[in-house]
């Protein structure tokens, strides 16, 4: 099963990850994973992107494909594989068909899990800090009793820069901006399922199970 997961920042897609790689024992393949290992391992690739990383640029394409070719070929991605955060240009999903098709495989599922702009606004602006206990609270799924106020000592929690709405509206619309042209080119190819980002937990797990299932069949 060759997965690709997507989704924009909040809308869950790490709880979903742990979840697919739990029940169907293929690995999780996160970008940020791959470098660090690549780069401990002191691959050849992996010293071309510290290279680069080092002087503070985007390590290129044909760099980070390389880099995630040696990945698949290795003996966990036999049975397949949970991409997580790759590929995120139209550039890099073009490498990705044409290195699959020299393993001879393909992508089964790219699983979107989609939430409107407006709620991933509210999830990932809701959380507040108390700056003298360091307790967390969010507006909707975890607020304090009085409002802008910590329940165990009082303080005025304050918002980590993260967390502020500029900062997550300029990081939702980057984010955005970069994923439109892959959910076009998977709807093209007719790999992308789309998932209600919405539901609970397990019910957008369900909706994957039902999706990863229904293709074993
Ligand atoms: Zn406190």
């Amino acid at each position: 099963m060759n997965l690709i997961l997507m989704g924009l920042p909040g809308a869950g897609k790490g709880t979903q990850a742990e979840k697919i790689v739990e029940k169907y024992g293929i690995p999780h393949i996160s970008t940020g994973d791959m470098f660090r290992s690549a780069i401990k391992n002191g691959t050849e690739l992996g010293l071309k992107a510290k290279a680069f990383m080092d002087e503070g640029n985007l390590v290129p394409d044909e760099v980070t494909v390389g880099i995630v070719r040696e990945r698949l070929s290795k003996d966990d991605c036999k049975n397949g594989f949970l991409l997580d955060g790759f590929p995120r240009t139209v550039a890099q999903a073009d490498a990705l068909e044409e290195m699959l098709q020299g393993l001879g495989r393909k992508i089964d599922h790219v699983l979107y899990i989609e939430v409107p702009k407006e709620d991933l606004f509210k999830r990932l602006t809701g959380r507040w800090i108390c700056p003298t206990c360091g307790a967390t609270y969010h507006e909707i799924y975890n607020p304090p009793k009085v409002s802008g106020k910590c329940d165990k000592d009082g303080s005025d929690l304050i918002q980590r820069e993260d967390d502020k709405p500029e900062t997550v509206g300029k990081r939702l619309e980057v984010n955005l901006e970069q994923t439109q042209p892959l959910v076009d080119f998977y709807t093209d190819k007719g790999y992308l399922r789309k998932l209600d980002g919405n539901k609970e937990i397990n019910e957008v797990f369900e909706d994957i199970d039902g999706i990863i299932k229904g293709s074993n069949q």
